[in-house]
């Protein structure tokens, strides 16, 4: 069996402070925010699941993020801390300084509600990425799986993945207006599958499609990103069932469904 070698990068943290420039409605479900901020110099994500936190206005409309101290991240004491989501670095232009980011519009939660009502100049927190985790890319086959959350790393993979390499990509979306153009130069098949009103912790679409999709040939990597009690349960699913060693699959939870909503973990 081919080792196939990952590799770790770390990246010194730093919080910025970003500002709206501006905001397009990709699709209904979909809100790309546009960041500019000379802090964004030295910003670096090398890999297309990086992260970065996200810091949202607290109850009093301020932003409260952590400062670096001699024991790493530290909050000004006595002030409410404002909530604090990932998202991924959907693109950076840095002769621009500016970062996009893709914001689901599910209803609910300050990141959600905050990307509704985003508008030129207003300010929200952001620190890191942390580090990235670059997935080997000598692997004969990509499957790349995930839900609404998943299509701003899913796009970056795919633009960036060069000619030479092939991928199967199942995304899971609200409904068919939710679907964008990946463009690619890789070899690649998107099944699109649309929800259509189920809930996005209650689908089993992707789950289906997984099991559907024809084993690849040669040594395949999945990248799994979805509700995380689906996550695991595909990771699970790969390894019981197909075989396919830890290391050639990352899944990772996304979201957590309400407890009250979820079924059991199983
Ligand atoms: C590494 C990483 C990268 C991510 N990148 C992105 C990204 O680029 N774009 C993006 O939109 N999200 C991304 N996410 C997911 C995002 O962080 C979560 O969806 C987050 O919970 C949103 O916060 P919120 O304040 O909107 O809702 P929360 O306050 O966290 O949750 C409020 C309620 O909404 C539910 N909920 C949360 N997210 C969803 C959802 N997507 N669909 C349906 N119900 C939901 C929760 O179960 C809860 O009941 C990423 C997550 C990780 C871990």
């Amino acid at each position: 069996m081919t080792t196939h070698t990952h590799q770790m990068l770390r990246h010194p943290v730093k919080f910025r402070t970003l500002q709206v420039q501006r905001v397009e409605r990709l699709t209904p479900h979909m809100q790309r925010v546009v960041f500019v901020s000379d802090e964004l110099d030295g910003f670096v994500s090398a890999s297309p699941d990086d992260h970065v936190k996200l810091f949202f206005p607290n109850s009093a409309g301020e932003i409260v993020t952590p400062v670096m101290g001699d024991n790493g991240p530290e909050y000004p004491p006595g002030r409410e801390y404002s909530p604090m989501r990932d998202y991924t670095p959907r693109r950076h232009d840095a002769s621009r300084n500016e970062l996009a980011i893709d914001f689901v519009l599910h209803g609910d939660g300050p990141a959600s509600l905050w990307a509704a009502q985003a508008a030129p100049g207003q300010r929200i927190g952001a620190g890191g990425p942390r580090g990235s985790f670059l997935v080997a890319s000598d692997f004969d086959h990509y499957v790349l799986i995930g839900d609404e959350t998943a299509l701003p790393a899913i796009g970056r993979w795919l633009g960036e993945m060069p000619a030479t390499m092939r991928a199967d990509v199942l995304v899971e979306i609200p409904d068919a207006h939710d679907r964008q153009l990946l463009p690619s130069s890789a070899q690649v098949n998107i099944v699109w599958l649309e929800r259509n009103g189920e809930p996005a912790d209650r689908s089993e679409l992707l789950e289906q499609a997984l099991r559907r999709l024809p084993t690849p040939s040669g040594d395949t990597f999945y990248w799994i990103a979805t509700e995380s009690r689906r996550a695991r349960a595909m990771r699970i699913w790969l390894s019981e069932k197909r075989h396919v060693p830890k290391e050639w699959v990352k899944a990772k939870g996304y979201w957590k469904a309400a407890a009250d909503d979820a079924d059991d973990d199983g």
